[in-house]
Formats: structure tokens, sequence, C-alpha cells
């Protein structure tokens, strides 16, 4: 591998590395897995497995770092949402996120059903 050029596969490993985190931070504080297949991120962990196993015979540290990254990220995410299955979490339950993002009516005048009209068909 031509060692100059290395630092563009670190880079894009790097990049990988960042693009799970939400993922992960998600998982983890929240204790969702609305929108995690699980099935997609078990055949994703067998193939990053797989190209680990490739990576080594090639002996290319990119690849290798990014495999090795990958499989300890992804099973990660497989293990937690197997876990925590079937707890969404509020914000993708459809409920306010914040309950200090509620509407606050300044008025003495009592709410009516006018207040909050129905959409139009
Ligand atoms: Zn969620």
């Amino acid at each position: 591998m031509n060692g100059s050029i290395q630092w563009l596969g670190f880079t894009g490993m790097g990049l990988v590395a960042v693009a799970y985190v939400p993922q992960i931070i998600h998982l983890v504080k929240a204790r969702c897995t609305a929108g995690v297949s699980t099935w997609a991120y078990l055949v994703w962990t067998l193939s990053a497995a797989i190209l680990l196993v490739y990576a080594i015979t090639t002996e290319d540290p990119v690849f290798i770092s990014l495999q090795a990254y990958q499989l300890v990220a992804l099973t990660s995410i497989n293990f937690l949402s197997r876990r925590l299955k079937g707890q969404p979490c509020d914000v993708h339950c459809g409920k306010p996120a914040d309950t200090e993002a509620e509407i606050v009516v300044m008025s003495d005048r009592p709410i009516t059903n006018s207040d909050t009209p129905l959409p139009r068909r």
C-alpha cells in the first residue's frame, strides 16, 4: 500500500466511525430502537466479520482498522437493539420530546373548538 495516500483511507475511516455515533448514542441514551432494522444490522455485522478476515489477509491497515471498527460498532448496535427491542422514545412515538416545549396560552378567554379548526379536505 502506498503510504503517501493512506491518510485518505484513514480520513474515510474516521467519517465512517463518526457516522455510527448518533445511532449508538440514541440507543444508549433514549433506549430507543425505532428505525433500527435488526435484519440489516445483522447482515452488515456478518459482512464486517467476513471483510475483516479478508482485510487481514491483504494486510491493508486502513481496511483492517475500518472493518474492526465496523464489527465493534455493528455488534454494539445489534446487542443494544435486541436488548431494548420495542421501546421507542417519545420522539419516535410522536409525542413531544421536551415537556417545556408545550404551548402556553396567555389569555383569560376560555379555549373553544373554533380556536383549533379541523383541517379541510
Ligand atoms: Zn427514538
